[in-house]
């Protein structure tokens, strides 16, 4: 792996010791969770994650100072590696959400929730590189989230701003359809692979 890929993952590497601890201590306390209360409340982060996702990408990826930007350089070069720095992410996840669900939920429900969202987080961090570097199963989850998001990417900025679920697109009528675009992105995406693989010489990694 080169060291550009370790940067972009580098919140895999980090996260999940982290909720780890905090579960394990969460349940070692005076006073632990019940583990199905806390798989509820983890359940409810993850599924909650998919919403801010969509808000996130709806609203502050297109439309906010500095983060439209940076979102912009993403649409024009999407197989760039453009990622949150760790410690960036790491600090607003303690302060945005660690903090205020300890402080509304008590220690352990808290930790479940962070969790949660944290799992969620890094689902789409995965899920949205695989859209774009990866080339998945046909008829998988991810060929279908790849499919999707490409429609984003290359037929229309105002639809699809869900990456790993479809779901708040529908909900919200932002779902851009259309399997003739889906296969004419596909080809699109190959020839644009295929160039680029001609270009370059083959990764040692
Ligand atoms: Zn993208
Ligand atoms: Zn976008």
């Amino acid at each position: 792996m080169n060291m550009r890929k370790l940067g972009y993952f580098s919140e895999f590497l980090l996260f999940p010791p982290l909720i780890l601890v905090a579960t394990v201590f969460a349940f070692r306390s005076s006073t632990p969770p019940q583990p199905a209360i806390w798989a509820i409340v983890y359940g409810a982060g993850l599924g909650g994650w998919s919403l801010i996702e969509y808000v996130l990408h709806r609203v502050l990826f297109h439309h906010a100072p500095i983060l439209s930007r940076i979102h912009e350089r993403h649409h024009l070069s999407p197989q760039e590696l453009l990622g949150t720095p760790v410690w960036a992410s790491a600090l607003l996840g303690l302060i945005a959400v660690a903090t205020p669900a300890w402080i509304a939920l008590g220690f352990g429900l808290g930790s479940a929730a962070t969790a949660g969202l944290v799992t969620g987080y890094l689902w789409y961090v995965f899920v949205h590189y695989a859209t774009h570097q990866l080339r998945p199963a046909r008829g998988s989850y991810l060929y279908r989230a790849r499919l999707r998001h490409g429609r984003h990417h290359y037929l229309s900025h105002s639809g699809n701003f869900g990456v790993t679920t479809d779901v708040w697109d529908h909900l919200f009528g932002t779902a851009i359809k259309g399997r003739t675009e889906a296969r004419r992105y596909q080809s699109t995406v190959s020839r644009r692979v295929r160039n680029a693989a001609d270009r370059r010489p083959r990764p040692v990694d």
